[in-house]
């Protein structure tokens, strides 16, 4: 348990004097239902979700198949109630048991279309929202879990000393990176907004006169209120980019020979370069070797506890689930299948 409590993740943390300690917190944990009363009563404000690669190896293991897979992730990632609702039907069509399994879990700890989106105004939501975050799983945490791995079973003062190298590192390293980007945004938020730019060439904008437009395309049609900066669609409030409805309102707006200025403009600030680069201005300091470091007063000897040695190579790499290992060799196919294209281009 202790090591599940371990696994969360804090996407954001408060940064308004005016919000409540826990509103902008967002906690990923493994899919354990015991876990809810626990962190409701921790942080009775903050968002729990649960990875849904847990949920789904759950799902897997009482209905033995693959088929719901496409199911569950369309639910997971539909980002409006009744497109969710939707899916949940063609879902309860193809098989009763899963449906009602599914339906015990909470959608708020799992579904996009269920994420809390506290205002209906931009400006206070920048204030007192929630954290920019749309993310289902928990690979951030997994990747610093892996990179763990070699420090882990070290003494206390040497796994410290490993993980301080470790961080002092990675800020090297993102900061390498963040002087090769061109900005003004992330090089994530530069792919999402261009490919949202190239989908809005498919929708038409109709303004209302007012600050609504009324967005309508091959797939769907939403409203975009872009002075709350809301969209219909929700996927603007919780990603903090301009969704492919906003992208064309913006379009309009120029047509219109409104002011709309650039469209990164409209990107949340965490996206910024400028952001991460203050964001890691932050270093982590180096240290002197132990031969250097002040002598302890403490008239206590400190003994370390009994180590019983277990039987066997002890194992470090966290276990592959069947799921994992079919993505890893899929993912190596497509791989072998582009170098021999390649090869024969
Ligand atoms: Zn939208």
């Amino acid at each position: 348990m202790r090591k599940i409590v371990l696994k969360f993740m804090v996407l954001q943390i408060p940064t308004s004097p005016l919000s409540v300690i826990d509103t902008r917190l967002m906690l990923i944990t493994y899919f354990v239902l015991a876990l809810l009363p626990a962190i409701e009563q921790l942080f009775p404000n903050a968002e729990h979700m649960y990875s849904i690669r847990h949920i789904y190896q759950n799902m897997r293991i009482i209905f033995k198949t693959t088929e719901y897979k496409e199911y569950f992730w369309r639910c997971a990632t539909a980002t409006t109630i009744p497109e969710f609702e939707s899916v949940m039907v063609e879902l309860k069509n193809y098989d009763i048991e899963a449906y009602q399994w599914l339906l015990k879990i909470p959608p708020h700890h799992w579904a996009r279309s269920h994420f809390q989106i506290y205002t209906n105004c931009y400006f206070l939501n920048e204030l007192l929202g929630r954290a920019i975050s749309d993310m289902l799983l928990n690979n951030l945490c997994e990747v610093f879990n892996s990179k763990l791995v070699k420090g882990r079973d070290k003494p206390i003062i040497s796994c410290l000393e490993f993980i301080r190298e470790y961080l002092m590192k990675r800020v090297y390293n993102v900061m390498k990176v963040l002087n090769k980007c061109q900005g003004p945004l992330t090089p994530t938020g530069t792919r999402i907004l261009e490919a949202n730019t190239t989908l809005a060439s498919k929708y038409h904008a109709q303004w209302n006169g007012g600050q609504k437009y009324q967005v309508k395309g091959p797939w769907n049609q939403h409203v975009v209120d872009m002075e709350k900066r809301e969209c219909s669609c929700r996927k603007l409030e919780l990603t903090g980019i301009p969704c492919k409805h906003a992208m064309a309102s913006l379009n309009e707006m120029a047509d219109n020979n409104e002011k709309v200025g650039e469209p990164y403009t409209y990107v949340h600030k965490v996206y910024w370069i400028d952001t991460w680069k203050e964001m890691y201005s932050f270093k982590v300091e180096p240290i002197k070797g132990r031969a250097m470091w002040p002598k302890s007063d403490c008239p206590t000897t400190l003994v370390p506890p009994p180590h019983n040695k277990a039987i066997g190579r002890p194992k470090k790499k966290r276990r592959i689930t069947v799921e994992e290992t079919i993505e890893i060799q899929q993912r190596k196919r497509q791989s072998n299948n582009q170098i021999q294209i390649d090869n024969e281009t």
